[in-house]
Protein backbone atom coordinates (compact mmCIF):
# COMPACT_ATOMS: atom_id res chain seq x y z
CA UNK A 1 0.00 0.00 0.00
CA UNK A 2 1.70 3.29 -0.77
CA UNK A 3 1.80 6.37 1.29
CA UNK A 4 -1.34 8.65 1.54
CA UNK A 5 -0.29 11.32 -0.96
CA UNK A 6 -0.59 14.99 0.02
CA UNK A 7 -3.11 17.28 -2.12
CA UNK A 8 0.53 19.06 -3.19
CA UNK A 9 1.69 15.78 -4.35
CA UNK A 10 -1.39 14.32 -6.24
CA UNK A 11 -1.52 17.91 -7.98
CA UNK A 12 1.92 17.65 -9.10
CA UNK A 13 1.93 14.06 -9.72
CA UNK A 14 -0.93 14.99 -12.03
CA UNK A 15 0.95 17.76 -13.97
CA UNK A 16 4.09 16.15 -14.65
CA UNK A 17 2.40 12.61 -15.90
CA UNK A 18 -0.81 13.79 -17.80
CA UNK A 19 -1.96 16.46 -20.17
CA UNK A 20 -4.10 18.87 -19.11
CA UNK A 21 -7.39 18.86 -21.49
CA UNK A 22 -6.76 22.28 -23.99
CA UNK A 23 -4.23 23.95 -21.54
CA UNK A 24 -0.42 24.26 -22.09
CA UNK A 25 1.00 22.05 -18.93
CA UNK A 26 2.47 25.21 -17.10
CA UNK A 27 -0.92 26.95 -17.60
CA UNK A 28 -2.47 24.19 -15.80
CA UNK A 29 -2.93 24.02 -11.89
CA UNK A 30 -6.00 21.40 -11.46
CA UNK A 31 -8.23 21.61 -8.85
CA UNK A 32 -7.58 18.34 -6.30
CA UNK A 33 -11.49 17.27 -5.87
CA UNK A 34 -12.26 14.58 -3.21
CA UNK A 35 -16.32 14.52 -2.78
CA UNK A 36 -19.38 15.98 -3.95
CA UNK A 37 -23.18 16.27 -2.77
CA UNK A 38 -26.25 17.86 -4.52
CA UNK A 39 -24.89 21.06 -6.88
CA UNK A 40 -21.65 21.44 -4.51
CA UNK A 41 -18.48 19.53 -4.77
CA UNK A 42 -15.45 20.06 -2.17
CA UNK A 43 -11.63 19.79 -2.89
CA UNK A 44 -9.20 18.60 -0.61
CA UNK A 45 -8.83 21.57 1.71
CA UNK A 46 -12.67 21.49 2.94
CA UNK A 47 -13.59 24.68 0.82
CA UNK A 48 -17.17 23.76 -1.64
CA UNK A 49 -17.91 24.92 -4.91
CA UNK A 50 -21.54 25.18 -6.46
CA UNK A 51 -21.30 23.84 -10.05
CA UNK A 52 -23.04 26.03 -12.33
CA UNK A 53 -22.38 24.20 -15.40
CA UNK A 54 -22.60 20.32 -14.15
CA UNK A 55 -19.31 19.92 -14.97
CA UNK A 56 -18.84 19.43 -18.90
CA UNK A 57 -22.75 20.33 -19.05
CA UNK A 58 -23.37 16.84 -18.06
CA UNK A 59 -23.59 15.70 -13.99
CA UNK A 60 -27.38 16.54 -14.57
CA UNK A 61 -28.35 14.88 -11.17
CA UNK A 62 -26.09 16.56 -9.40
CA UNK A 63 -23.41 14.57 -6.86
CA UNK A 64 -23.99 11.53 -4.54
CA UNK A 65 -27.08 10.38 -5.91
CA UNK A 66 -27.75 7.59 -3.96
CA UNK A 67 -30.01 5.12 -6.68
CA UNK A 68 -27.05 6.20 -9.69
CA UNK A 69 -24.00 4.73 -6.71
CA UNK A 70 -26.63 2.04 -5.63
CA UNK A 71 -27.02 0.53 -8.83
CA UNK A 72 -23.05 1.06 -9.96
CA UNK A 73 -22.61 -1.33 -6.53
CA UNK A 74 -25.05 -3.84 -7.47
CA UNK A 75 -23.85 -4.88 -11.00
CA UNK A 76 -20.30 -4.61 -10.25
CA UNK A 77 -21.20 -7.12 -7.82
CA UNK A 78 -23.24 -8.91 -10.05
CA UNK A 79 -21.57 -8.92 -13.91
CA UNK A 80 -19.02 -6.74 -14.19
CA UNK A 81 -17.97 -7.49 -18.01
CA UNK A 82 -19.35 -9.59 -20.88
CA UNK A 83 -18.92 -9.23 -24.18
CA UNK A 84 -21.37 -7.06 -26.24
CA UNK A 85 -22.62 -10.45 -28.71
CA UNK A 86 -24.05 -11.81 -25.22
CA UNK A 87 -26.64 -9.52 -23.62
CA UNK A 88 -27.86 -8.88 -19.97
CA UNK A 89 -30.97 -7.66 -18.13
CA UNK A 90 -30.06 -4.26 -17.83
CA UNK A 91 -29.17 -3.86 -21.79
CA UNK A 92 -33.01 -4.72 -22.32
CA UNK A 93 -34.59 -2.99 -19.88
CA UNK A 94 -32.43 0.04 -20.45
CA UNK A 95 -33.76 -0.81 -24.35
CA UNK A 96 -37.35 -0.38 -23.15
CA UNK A 97 -36.87 2.52 -21.13
CA UNK A 98 -35.14 4.33 -24.05
CA UNK A 99 -38.59 3.75 -26.01
CA UNK A 100 -40.46 5.73 -23.35
CA UNK A 101 -37.96 9.07 -23.18
CA UNK A 102 -36.23 9.23 -26.69
CA UNK A 103 -38.40 10.99 -29.72
CA UNK A 104 -41.09 8.48 -30.69
CA UNK A 105 -39.74 6.34 -33.95
CA UNK A 106 -36.11 5.70 -32.37
CA UNK A 107 -36.47 1.96 -31.92
CA UNK A 108 -32.41 0.40 -32.09
CA UNK A 109 -29.51 1.61 -30.31
CA UNK A 110 -25.61 0.65 -30.00
CA UNK A 111 -24.58 1.53 -26.66
CA UNK A 112 -20.90 3.14 -26.09
CA UNK A 113 -18.92 4.72 -24.28
CA UNK A 114 -18.66 8.85 -25.18
CA UNK A 115 -20.64 11.33 -27.70
CA UNK A 116 -17.71 11.20 -29.46
CA UNK A 117 -18.02 7.30 -30.19
CA UNK A 118 -21.63 7.57 -30.80
CA UNK A 119 -21.08 10.15 -33.62
CA UNK A 120 -18.09 8.26 -35.38
CA UNK A 121 -20.94 4.93 -35.49
CA UNK A 122 -23.58 7.77 -36.88
CA UNK A 123 -21.33 8.46 -39.38
CA UNK A 124 -20.25 5.02 -40.35
CA UNK A 125 -24.05 3.61 -40.32
CA UNK A 126 -25.20 6.77 -41.89
CA UNK A 127 -22.79 5.85 -44.88
CA UNK A 128 -23.50 2.30 -44.73
CA UNK A 129 -27.27 3.20 -44.97
CA UNK A 130 -27.34 5.74 -47.81
CA UNK A 131 -24.16 4.17 -49.72
CA UNK A 132 -22.98 7.77 -49.81
CA UNK A 133 -20.11 9.53 -47.98
CA UNK A 134 -20.12 13.36 -47.62
CA UNK A 135 -21.68 14.22 -43.89
CA UNK A 136 -22.46 18.43 -43.92
CA UNK A 137 -21.56 19.64 -40.15
CA UNK A 138 -21.57 23.30 -39.40
CA UNK A 139 -18.31 25.83 -38.84
CA UNK A 140 -19.70 26.12 -35.23
CA UNK A 141 -20.25 22.88 -33.53
CA UNK A 142 -18.49 20.65 -31.75
CA UNK A 143 -18.63 16.51 -32.25
CA UNK A 144 -16.00 14.81 -30.48
CA UNK A 145 -11.97 14.49 -30.32
CA UNK A 146 -11.23 11.60 -32.65
CA UNK A 147 -10.63 11.93 -36.61
CA UNK A 148 -14.02 11.56 -38.07
CA UNK A 149 -15.59 13.39 -35.06
CA UNK A 150 -13.45 16.20 -34.83
CA UNK A 151 -13.44 16.44 -38.99
CA UNK A 152 -16.78 17.10 -38.73
CA UNK A 153 -16.59 19.86 -36.17
CA UNK A 154 -16.39 23.22 -37.21
CA UNK A 155 -13.24 25.72 -36.85
CA UNK A 156 -13.93 27.16 -33.87
CA UNK A 157 -12.66 23.51 -32.13
CA UNK A 158 -9.76 22.11 -34.44
CA UNK A 159 -6.33 23.42 -33.75
CA UNK A 160 -4.85 24.57 -36.29
CA UNK A 161 -2.81 21.50 -36.74
CA UNK A 162 -5.74 19.44 -37.85
CA UNK A 163 -6.21 19.35 -41.49
CA UNK A 164 -7.39 22.62 -42.22
CA UNK A 165 -8.53 21.61 -45.78
CA UNK A 166 -11.21 19.51 -44.12
CA UNK A 167 -11.47 15.34 -43.93
CA UNK A 168 -12.51 13.90 -47.19
CA UNK A 169 -16.23 13.14 -46.48
CA UNK A 170 -16.87 16.28 -44.67
CA UNK A 171 -18.00 19.63 -45.43
CA UNK A 172 -19.18 22.46 -43.59
CA UNK A 173 -22.20 24.51 -43.52
CA UNK A 174 -23.29 28.16 -41.67
CA UNK A 175 -23.84 28.11 -38.32
CA UNK A 176 -27.93 28.88 -37.18
CA UNK A 177 -27.17 31.91 -35.01
CA UNK A 178 -29.86 34.62 -34.86
CA UNK A 179 -27.75 36.77 -32.97
CA UNK A 180 -25.25 37.11 -35.67
CA UNK A 181 -26.17 35.10 -38.28
CA UNK A 182 -23.77 34.23 -40.96
CA UNK A 183 -25.58 35.16 -43.96
CA UNK A 184 -26.59 38.65 -42.34
CA UNK A 185 -30.03 38.35 -42.08
CA UNK A 186 -32.86 38.43 -39.73
CA UNK A 187 -35.98 36.17 -38.70
CA UNK A 188 -38.53 36.11 -39.82
CA UNK A 189 -37.69 38.17 -42.66
CA UNK A 190 -34.63 35.77 -43.71
CA UNK A 191 -37.62 32.83 -44.38
CA UNK A 192 -34.76 30.67 -42.78
CA UNK A 193 -32.20 31.11 -45.72
CA UNK A 194 -29.72 29.16 -43.80
CA UNK A 195 -31.95 26.19 -44.06
CA UNK A 196 -32.53 26.87 -47.58
CA UNK A 197 -28.56 27.58 -48.17
CA UNK A 198 -28.20 23.62 -46.91
CA UNK A 199 -30.22 22.80 -49.24
CA UNK A 200 -28.53 24.45 -52.08
CA UNK A 201 -25.17 22.50 -51.03
CA UNK A 202 -26.92 19.42 -50.29
CA UNK A 203 -27.77 19.76 -54.23
CA UNK A 204 -24.76 21.37 -55.50
CA UNK A 205 -22.48 18.93 -53.83
CA UNK A 206 -23.98 15.53 -54.37
CA UNK A 207 -23.01 12.47 -52.17
CA UNK A 208 -24.30 13.84 -49.47
CA UNK A 209 -25.27 10.83 -46.66
CA UNK A 210 -26.59 13.19 -43.70
CA UNK A 211 -27.10 16.52 -42.36
CA UNK A 212 -25.11 16.64 -38.75
CA UNK A 213 -26.64 18.77 -36.19
CA UNK A 214 -26.03 19.99 -32.94
CA UNK A 215 -29.80 20.27 -32.03
CA UNK A 216 -28.79 23.11 -30.27
CA UNK A 217 -25.49 24.21 -30.31
CA UNK A 218 -23.69 23.76 -26.92
CA UNK A 219 -19.97 24.46 -25.85
CA UNK A 220 -19.65 26.89 -29.12
CA UNK A 221 -22.27 29.64 -27.37
CA UNK A 222 -25.86 27.77 -26.80
CA UNK A 223 -27.35 28.59 -30.26
CA UNK A 224 -30.79 27.63 -30.48
CA UNK A 225 -32.60 28.02 -34.06
CA UNK A 226 -35.57 29.91 -34.44
CA UNK A 227 -39.22 28.14 -34.80
CA UNK A 228 -39.48 26.36 -38.23
CA UNK A 229 -35.79 25.70 -38.68
CA UNK A 230 -35.94 21.53 -37.77
CA UNK A 231 -39.31 21.17 -39.36
CA UNK A 232 -37.88 22.81 -42.23
CA UNK A 233 -34.36 20.71 -42.28
CA UNK A 234 -36.31 17.73 -41.86
CA UNK A 235 -38.58 18.44 -45.44
CA UNK A 236 -35.14 19.17 -47.07
CA UNK A 237 -33.14 16.13 -45.75
CA UNK A 238 -36.59 14.05 -46.61
CA UNK A 239 -36.63 15.59 -50.30
CA UNK A 240 -32.83 14.76 -50.99
CA UNK A 241 -32.89 11.70 -50.06
CA UNK A 242 -30.74 12.73 -46.87
CA UNK A 243 -30.47 11.41 -43.31
CA UNK A 244 -30.90 13.92 -40.09
CA UNK A 245 -28.51 12.98 -37.44
CA UNK A 246 -29.18 15.10 -34.62
CA UNK A 247 -26.33 14.76 -31.79
CA UNK A 248 -27.74 15.84 -28.64
CA UNK A 249 -24.53 15.09 -26.29
CA UNK A 250 -25.28 17.95 -24.68
CA UNK A 251 -28.54 19.19 -25.45
CA UNK A 252 -30.67 15.92 -24.26
CA UNK A 253 -31.55 14.66 -20.98
CA UNK A 254 -34.03 17.50 -20.03
CA UNK A 255 -31.25 19.91 -20.03
CA UNK A 256 -33.50 22.09 -22.35
CA UNK A 257 -36.95 21.26 -20.69
CA UNK A 258 -37.81 18.62 -22.75
CA UNK A 259 -36.13 15.04 -22.58
CA UNK A 260 -34.63 16.23 -26.06
CA UNK A 261 -33.84 19.53 -27.64
CA UNK A 262 -35.53 17.93 -31.04
CA UNK A 263 -38.50 17.38 -28.66
CA UNK A 264 -39.16 21.44 -28.72
CA UNK A 265 -39.67 20.94 -33.07
CA UNK A 266 -41.50 17.99 -32.79
CA UNK A 267 -39.15 16.57 -35.21
CA UNK A 268 -38.03 13.08 -35.54
CA UNK A 269 -34.12 12.75 -36.63
CA UNK A 270 -33.06 9.50 -38.39
CA UNK A 271 -30.19 9.44 -36.14
CA UNK A 272 -29.87 10.93 -32.64
CA UNK A 273 -26.56 10.59 -30.80
CA UNK A 274 -26.22 11.03 -27.08
CA UNK A 275 -23.74 10.60 -23.98
CA UNK A 276 -23.31 12.99 -20.77
CA UNK A 277 -26.40 13.32 -19.15
CA UNK A 278 -27.59 9.37 -19.84
CA UNK A 279 -25.60 8.29 -16.74
CA UNK A 280 -25.46 11.86 -15.31
CA UNK A 281 -21.55 11.12 -16.09
CA UNK A 282 -21.40 8.85 -12.92
CA UNK A 283 -20.41 6.05 -16.07
CA UNK A 284 -18.99 6.66 -19.28
CA UNK A 285 -21.95 5.65 -21.32
CA UNK A 286 -22.73 6.97 -24.87
CA UNK A 287 -25.79 6.12 -26.86
CA UNK A 288 -26.71 6.26 -31.18
CA UNK A 289 -30.39 5.47 -31.54
CA UNK A 290 -31.69 5.00 -35.27
CA UNK A 291 -35.08 5.32 -36.94
CA UNK A 292 -37.10 1.85 -37.88
CA UNK A 293 -36.09 2.65 -41.47
CA UNK A 294 -32.36 2.08 -40.50
CA UNK A 295 -33.06 -0.62 -37.75
CA UNK A 296 -34.57 -2.78 -40.87
CA UNK A 297 -31.66 -2.18 -42.97
CA UNK A 298 -29.48 -3.58 -40.50
CA UNK A 299 -31.64 -6.83 -40.90
CA UNK A 300 -29.66 -7.79 -44.39
CA UNK A 301 -26.70 -6.08 -43.99
CA UNK A 302 -23.52 -6.33 -42.08
CA UNK A 303 -23.69 -3.78 -39.26
CA UNK A 304 -19.80 -3.43 -39.64
CA UNK A 305 -18.83 -1.90 -36.17
CA UNK A 306 -18.22 -2.37 -32.63
CA UNK A 307 -15.88 -2.07 -29.28
CA UNK A 308 -15.04 -4.25 -26.58
CA UNK A 309 -16.76 -2.05 -24.34
CA UNK A 310 -20.06 -1.78 -26.12
CA UNK A 311 -22.72 -2.18 -24.02
CA UNK A 312 -20.60 -2.37 -20.93
CA UNK A 313 -22.88 -3.58 -18.29
CA UNK A 314 -21.54 -1.47 -15.36
CA UNK A 315 -22.75 1.79 -17.86
CA UNK A 316 -26.12 0.41 -18.57
CA UNK A 317 -27.59 -0.34 -14.84
CA UNK A 318 -26.48 3.44 -13.91
CA UNK A 319 -28.51 4.59 -17.27
CA UNK A 320 -31.34 3.25 -16.10
CA UNK A 321 -31.55 4.72 -12.58
CA UNK A 322 -30.47 7.89 -14.00
CA UNK A 323 -33.58 8.16 -15.98
CA UNK A 324 -35.87 6.77 -13.06
CA UNK A 325 -34.41 9.15 -11.17
CA UNK A 326 -35.35 12.15 -13.58
CA UNK A 327 -38.95 10.52 -14.04
CA UNK A 328 -39.10 10.77 -9.72
CA UNK A 329 -37.71 14.04 -9.20
CA UNK A 330 -39.46 15.29 -12.78
CA UNK A 331 -36.22 16.84 -13.56
CA UNK A 332 -37.41 17.51 -17.12
CA UNK A 333 -40.43 19.89 -15.68
CA UNK A 334 -38.15 21.33 -13.33
CA UNK A 335 -35.77 22.51 -15.95
CA UNK A 336 -38.61 24.96 -17.47
CA UNK A 337 -39.66 26.21 -13.99
CA UNK A 338 -36.68 27.20 -12.41
CA UNK A 339 -34.43 27.85 -16.04
CA UNK A 340 -37.11 30.52 -16.52
CA UNK A 341 -36.14 32.00 -13.17
CA UNK A 342 -32.52 31.34 -14.26
CA UNK A 343 -33.23 33.10 -17.19
CA UNK A 344 -35.12 36.37 -16.12
CA UNK A 345 -32.11 36.98 -14.17
CA UNK A 346 -29.98 36.77 -16.82
CA UNK A 347 -31.75 39.15 -19.18
CA UNK A 348 -31.89 41.44 -16.04
CA UNK A 349 -27.63 41.18 -15.56
CA UNK A 350 -27.56 41.50 -19.34
CA UNK A 351 -29.32 44.83 -19.16
CA UNK A 352 -26.92 45.70 -16.69
CA UNK A 353 -23.86 45.28 -18.21
CA UNK A 354 -22.37 46.61 -21.13
CA UNK A 355 -19.80 43.82 -21.76
CA UNK A 356 -22.44 41.45 -22.23
CA UNK A 357 -23.39 41.31 -26.53
CA UNK A 358 -26.41 38.79 -25.81
CA UNK A 359 -28.35 35.72 -23.38
CA UNK A 360 -30.05 33.45 -24.56
CA UNK A 361 -31.21 29.81 -23.77
CA UNK A 362 -34.00 27.46 -23.15
CA UNK A 363 -34.55 25.43 -20.03
CA UNK A 364 -31.21 25.27 -17.58
CA UNK A 365 -29.35 25.12 -20.66
CA UNK A 366 -27.86 29.60 -20.64
CA UNK A 367 -25.00 30.97 -22.50
CA UNK A 368 -23.86 34.73 -21.68
CA UNK A 369 -22.07 36.16 -24.84
CA UNK A 370 -19.39 38.88 -23.84
CA UNK A 371 -18.46 41.79 -26.53
CA UNK A 372 -16.15 44.16 -26.67
CA UNK A 373 -18.77 46.77 -28.41
CA UNK A 374 -22.64 45.88 -27.61
CA UNK A 375 -23.98 47.57 -30.40
CA UNK A 376 -21.66 46.13 -33.21
CA UNK A 377 -21.48 42.85 -31.40
CA UNK A 378 -18.08 42.82 -31.77
CA UNK A 379 -16.46 40.05 -30.38
CA UNK A 380 -13.29 39.90 -28.03
CA UNK A 381 -9.96 38.64 -30.08
CA UNK A 382 -9.90 34.93 -28.61
CA UNK A 383 -8.48 33.00 -30.96
CA UNK A 384 -4.93 35.01 -31.02
CA UNK A 385 -5.39 35.31 -27.01
CA UNK A 386 -4.94 31.55 -27.25
CA UNK A 387 -2.42 31.32 -29.41
CA UNK A 388 -0.15 33.82 -27.65
CA UNK A 389 -1.07 32.32 -24.35
CA UNK A 390 -2.73 34.81 -23.18
CA UNK A 391 -5.84 34.41 -19.90
CA UNK A 392 -9.04 35.03 -22.00
CA UNK A 393 -11.54 37.59 -20.46
CA UNK A 394 -13.70 34.47 -19.51
CA UNK A 395 -11.27 32.56 -17.93
CA UNK A 396 -10.09 35.82 -15.71
CA UNK A 397 -13.65 35.77 -14.72
CA UNK A 398 -14.22 32.18 -14.33
CA UNK A 399 -11.35 32.61 -12.10
CA UNK A 400 -12.83 35.22 -10.13
CA UNK A 401 -15.89 32.87 -9.90
CA UNK A 402 -14.50 29.70 -8.79
CA UNK A 403 -12.21 31.67 -6.01
CA UNK A 404 -15.97 32.98 -4.75
CA UNK A 405 -16.72 28.83 -4.89
CA UNK A 406 -18.45 29.08 -7.93
CA UNK A 407 -17.69 26.68 -11.25
CA UNK A 408 -18.16 28.38 -14.04
CA UNK A 409 -17.56 26.47 -17.81
CA UNK A 410 -16.45 29.63 -19.82
CA UNK A 411 -15.06 28.83 -23.27
CA UNK A 412 -13.85 31.34 -25.96
CA UNK A 413 -16.41 34.61 -25.46
CA UNK A 414 -19.36 33.24 -23.67
CA UNK A 415 -19.77 31.44 -20.70
CA UNK A 416 -22.48 27.71 -20.89
CA UNK A 417 -24.59 28.27 -17.50
CA UNK A 418 -25.84 24.76 -17.19
CA UNK A 419 -26.07 23.96 -13.73
CA UNK A 420 -27.10 20.16 -11.96
CA UNK A 421 -31.12 20.13 -12.92
CA UNK A 422 -31.64 20.02 -9.16
CA UNK A 423 -30.38 22.92 -8.65
CA UNK A 424 -32.47 25.48 -6.37
CA UNK A 425 -33.41 28.97 -6.68
CA UNK A 426 -31.32 30.19 -3.86
CA UNK A 427 -28.31 28.73 -5.44
CA UNK A 428 -29.00 30.53 -8.49
CA UNK A 429 -28.76 33.57 -6.62
CA UNK A 430 -25.76 32.85 -5.30
CA UNK A 431 -23.85 32.54 -8.10
CA UNK A 432 -25.48 35.31 -9.91
CA UNK A 433 -24.60 37.49 -7.44
CA UNK A 434 -21.13 36.53 -8.27
CA UNK A 435 -21.18 36.88 -11.33
CA UNK A 436 -22.67 40.48 -11.35
CA UNK A 437 -19.72 41.42 -9.42
CA UNK A 438 -16.88 39.41 -11.80
CA UNK A 439 -18.03 40.88 -14.96
CA UNK A 440 -16.55 44.09 -13.80
CA UNK A 441 -13.38 42.79 -15.47
CA UNK A 442 -15.16 42.82 -19.26
CA UNK A 443 -17.05 46.18 -18.52
CA UNK A 444 -13.64 48.03 -17.63
CA UNK A 445 -12.84 46.57 -21.50
CA UNK A 446 -16.08 47.91 -23.71
CA UNK A 447 -15.67 50.51 -25.23
CA UNK A 448 -17.66 53.61 -24.37
N1 LIG B 1 -21.08 16.26 -29.26
C1 LIG B 1 -21.35 17.31 -28.47
C2 LIG B 1 -22.47 18.23 -28.84
C3 LIG B 1 -20.60 17.53 -27.31
O1 LIG B 1 -20.88 18.58 -26.54
C4 LIG B 1 -19.57 16.63 -26.98
C5 LIG B 1 -18.71 16.81 -25.75
N2 LIG B 1 -18.67 18.02 -25.19
C6 LIG B 1 -19.32 15.56 -27.85
C7 LIG B 1 -20.10 15.39 -28.97
C8 LIG B 1 -18.24 14.57 -27.55
O2 LIG B 1 -18.59 13.83 -26.44
P1 LIG B 1 -17.46 13.10 -25.54
O3 LIG B 1 -16.66 14.19 -24.92
O4 LIG B 1 -18.27 12.30 -24.57
O5 LIG B 1 -16.68 12.26 -26.44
Amino acid sequence: MAETLSSQQVVDITKQHNFGTWRRGKQWNPLHVVSGDGCWFTDANGKRYLDFSAQLMCVNLGYNNQAVIQSIQQQAAELAYIQPSYTTTARAELSQLLLEVLPKGLTKFFFCTSGTDANEAAFKVARMYTGKTKIIGRYRSYHGSTASSIGATGDARRWPSEPRSKLPGVVFSPEVNCYKCPLKHSYPECGIACADYLEYMIQNEGDVAAVLAETVVGTNGVLIPPPGYYQKLRRICDENNVLLIADEVMAGWGRTGKWFAIDHWGVQPDILTTAKGITSAYVPLGLMAVSEKISAFFEDNLFAHGHTYEAHPLTLGPAIATIREMQRLNLVERAVEVGAYLGEKLQALKAKHKSIGDVRGLGLFWAVELVKDQAKKTPFNVWQEKLDGKTLVVDQIAGKMIASGIFLQAWMNHFVIAPPLIVSKEEIDFALTALDEHLAIADQLVAG
